[in-house]
């Protein structure tokens, strides 16, 4: 499909993928392995520019753009999903400061983030508190000037590589859902540490970690927004960033696509290559269909938003839903394809069905997409009478 991109998409695309190919493939199979963090790829990414692809340039970006963002995203999770999130969640981290951040807080954290000289993690979950964040217990509460953090937030991507952390926590649990807030904490905060590294089944060289708060003080200057506005920075993130994650499953599952191809090409059998199979041939064929349907949601949603549509929960949350599910379809299929060798370690295509399930379930399972498009279409059937 042509996606009539125009000349600044196709560079920043084709760049992403040059970066990949070149820092990221040979190194994908070992770091999934020894689970090292990918600092050689992050480094080479801030080294290329791509790292403030949805920065406005007076923070030191290329400037707004979702589309630019995703078109990145993609093409190194075509290569590696772990590295395509540990990309990802820099700007997960970061959202909260550019959607709520004054002038002063984006000066402070913005441009070491778009330079890649730093990167950001987004710490909304807890042990209790998964798809039903309002059951969140880390508390911030207000002494004078500062608020002391008690608490632990667990799964945080890019938890202890990261600098500069937005952190969700209750300032007034009698108050619910509105007695949460956000902040901005700094890797080396004094209270602030981080617990054990998750062992993963996929993405296993992104870095999954909780944070620990202990009577962390915090300067009131690092609150976001206001007091209680907590789970509206939290919700209007993942509304923007959700885009990125069917971005990294539409590149995970045509990094899947291209091996199967390559394999069912070379790979022969009743003395005529695999490919020359109907059965193959259909599964190829849907393998294809799905994933430039499940692009060109991706891409629509991420133009609209850059075009200044206001309300975008809907199609974010469709276009998260169907690229990670056409993303665990895809790899599944890809597996099939290869067979005996999809089944083992010396092929990509195992680590990418590995890698596509967590798409199926990190800013929210899949489950939940399906409730908040189903209260979406309500909302707006009744607003329409
Ligand atoms: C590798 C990894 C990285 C992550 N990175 C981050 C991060 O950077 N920052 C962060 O804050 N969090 C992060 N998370 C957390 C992630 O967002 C949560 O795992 C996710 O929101 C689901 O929560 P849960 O795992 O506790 O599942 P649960 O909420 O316990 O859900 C269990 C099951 O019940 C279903 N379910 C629950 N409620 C409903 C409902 N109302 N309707 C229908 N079905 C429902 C779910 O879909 C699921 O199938 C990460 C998680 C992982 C595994």
């Amino acid at each position: 499909m042509d996606y009539l991109l125009t000349e600044e998409q196709v560079m920043i695309r084709d760049l992403a993928r040059k970066v990949a190919l070149e820092k990221v493939l040979g190194k994908r199979l070992e770091w999934d392995e020894t689970g090292e963090f990918p600092w050689e790829a992050m480094k080479a990414f801030s080294a290329a520019d791509l790292c403030g692809l949805y920065i406005p340039e007076e923070y030191g970006g290329m400037g707004v753009s979702v589309l630019n963002f995703c078109l990145a995203t993609e093409e190194i999770s075509r290569i590696c999903g772990g590295v395509g999130v540990t990309f990802a969640a820099s700007a997960l981290g970061s959202t909260p400061i550019l959607l709520f951040g004054t002038d002063e807080q984006k000066k402070k954290y913005i441009p070491d983030i778009a330079a890649g000289k730093k990167l950001a993690a987004f710490g909304l979950t807890e042990a209790n508190a998964g798809s039903d964040a309002a059951g969140i217990e880390t508390t911030a509460i207000k002494q004078g000037d500062h608020y002391i953090i008690n608490g632990t937030k667990q799964w945080i991507t890019n938890g202890g590589e990261a600098e500069v952390y937005s952190v969700i926590a209750m300032t007034d649990k009698s108050k619910g859902p509105r007695g949460a807030s956000a902040f901005i904490l700094e890797k080396g905060t004094p209270g602030f540490t981080f617990g054990k590294k998750e062992n993963k089944m996929g993405i296993r060289c992104s870095a999954t970690r909780e944070l620990v708060f202990q009577d962390c003080k915090v300067h009131k200057s690092q609150l976001l927004a206001k007091e209680g506005f907590g789970f509206i920075v939290a919700m209007r993130t993942l509304d923007l960033t959700r885009p990125g994650i069917g971005a990294q499953a539409v590149g995970i599952a045509q990094g899947a696509l291209d091996e199967a191809l390559k394999y069912a090409r070379e790979r022969v059998q009743f003395g005529k290559p695999i490919s020359s199979l109907q059965a193959i041939q259909h599964m190829l064929a849907d393998m294809s269909t799905q994933i430039e349907a499940a692009r060109a949601l991706v891409y629509a949603t991420a133009r609209m938003i850059d075009a200044g549509k206001k309300d975008f929960t809907l199609e974010a949350s469709e276009a998260k839903l169907f690229a990670s599910d056409v993303a665990m379809k895809v790899t599944v299929d890809a597996v099939q394809i290869l067979a005996g060798y999809g089944y083992m370690k010396e092929y990509p295509v195992e680590k990418m069905m590995r890698d596509a399930k967590i798409t199926q379930i990190y800013e929210g399972t899949n489950q939940i997409q399906r409730n908040q498009i189903a209260l979406s279409l309500i909302k707006n059937s009744s607003s329409k009478k």
